[in-house]
């Protein structure tokens, strides 16, 4: 069974576009939360099951609407999240298929595993057959699969789905079987080896070492659980937290971003939390295909970290839009500035910079969706645009760009990362 073909534009289009077009004529990203239901418990998450707020879904209109205004503006890269957005499998299902009819070329979503589970144990194989068998027909390129702990009493306990990591397990060949290769989605947490890490207190080269320890140890056990499990892809996604991101006086559009000490890392922790992962990725780049680039993390890690970012593309090719109104925020953090209700007009701008001068350069938070690709396409474009100062005026971190290589020869040993292919 294979998922039928879809068109994109050749490569030699981009990059004419990172030579010579403002950035919001770069492939665009638009991110759906097509509800805010969740029959999750993560007490890190603002939309758990048990949290006292407005549920809402988006009509099925207004989303396919959407999707017809991505087609005809170059956004090329679309993802279903939530809540969880398999909520409703029917309906995900005919999105996606709808999304393929318009050749949309990236299509991402991905799950809390819950259907993976049932009455605390594994689901049966025939149900784990249904699901698996509607997804691959589908035009789905990624499909994730969140978890938390390497630890499988403490993810189950946080996301309040007993049975699901032996259902996750279980499902991993059925998808294998049939062509789909689905990404372990790893949420950066304090839970991440079962224990909670404590904070680092406020002093002490020591505490810090020991804190860095912990981590390492973590990530290396949450991979190392993966493997073991079956999984062949791998995303991390950076911490979603108010502290993790510069907000003033804004309120986050996205009901996961949260204030819980499980994902609320001050400053110094979060350089030593993205040292922890730059130092212990490598290790795992040939047992699983992890997404994420050791560049972004080394500039992460960094004390100058702002001066070796680049302009983040939230609000200016890449946006999110809400569950509650239907609406487009630059990204799941700048819930003030809502963009109305297309991404058509921001995307045929003039110019195409920020029209509204909006924060162009905003650095405020390390959103993964955004800061990944932001990061990646931003070393590239001023490495075409500005040669010189890159090579003989040094303008790039030496370091930082010797990653982007080695992430930019590992991405292609991935085949680019596609959920369709076998891991070679
Ligand atoms: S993190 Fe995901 S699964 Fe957990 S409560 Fe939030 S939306 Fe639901
Ligand atoms: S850095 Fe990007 S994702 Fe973060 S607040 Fe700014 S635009 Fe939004």
């Amino acid at each position: 069974m294979r998922k039928r073909k879809i068109r994109r534009r050749p490569l030699i289009a981009d990059l004419c576009t990172l030579m010579f077009a403002g950035p919001s004529r770069l492939p665009g990203q638009l991110v759906i939360q097509i509800t805010n239901h969740c029959n999750g418990s993560c007490p890190q998450c603002g939309m758990r099951r048990e949290a006292e707020i407005e549920r809402v879904k988006l009509p099925a209109e207004t989303v396919r609407k959407a999707l017809r205004d991505c087609a005809e503006n170059g956004v090329e890269a679309v993802s279903f999240t939530g809540g969880e957005p398999f909520i409703n499998i029917p309906e995900i299902i005919s999105l996606l298929d709808y999304a393929g009819n318009l050749n949309i070329p990236y299509l991402r979503s991905g799950t809390n595993g819950y259907m993976f589970s049932s009455g605390g144990k594994a689901a049966g194989l025939d149900k784990l057959i249904r699901f698996v068998e509607s997804l691959v027909k589908s035009p789905l390129r990624n499909f994730w699969i969140s978890m938390d702990s390497a630890d499988t009493a403490t993810h189950e306990r946080l996301r309040g789905l007993p049975g699901v990591i032996d259902g996750i397990s279980k499902a991993l060949p059925v998808f294998h079987a049939r062509g789909l290769y689905p990404a372990v989605n790893l949420g950066i947490n304090r839970c991440i080896a079962g224990a909670m890490i404590p904070p680092l207190g406020e002093a002490g080269s020591e505490d810090e070492e020991a804190f860095l320890e912990n981590f390492r140890r973590g990530f290396g056990a949450f991979f190392t659980k993966a493997v073991d499990m079956g999984f062949t892809m791998a995303n991390v996604c950076y911490p979603m937290s108010f502290e993790s991101a510069d907000l003033g006086t804004e309120k986050p559009a996205y009901g996961a971003i949260s204030d819980d000490i499980m994902v609320r890392f001050s400053r110094r922790e979060l350089r030593l939390v993205f040292r922890a992962l730059l130092e212990t990725i490598p290790a795992f780049r040939k047992s699983l295909r992890i997404f994420t680039p050791l560049s972004t993390l080394y500039a992460l890690s960094r004390e100058n970290s702002r001066d070796l970012l680049f302009p983040c593309l939230g609000g200016i090719c890449y946006f999110y839009m809400d569950s509650r109104d239907g609406h487009i925020y630059p990204c799941g953090y700048r819930g003030d500035e809502d963009m109305g209700a297309s991404v058509a007009e921001r995307r045929t701008a003039p110019g195409g910079q920020d029209p509204a001068g909006l924060r162009p350069y905003c650095k405020k938070c390390h959103w993964e969706c955004f800061m990944d690709p932001s990061q990646l396409f931003g070393i590239l474009r001023y490495m075409i645009r500005h040669p010189c100062k890159t090579w003989f005026g040094k303008a790039l971190d030496r370091r930082m760009l010797r990653l982007w290589f080695a992430d930019v020869k590992y991405y292609l040993a991935c085949g680019l990362f596609d959920g369709r292919k076998p891991p070679d």
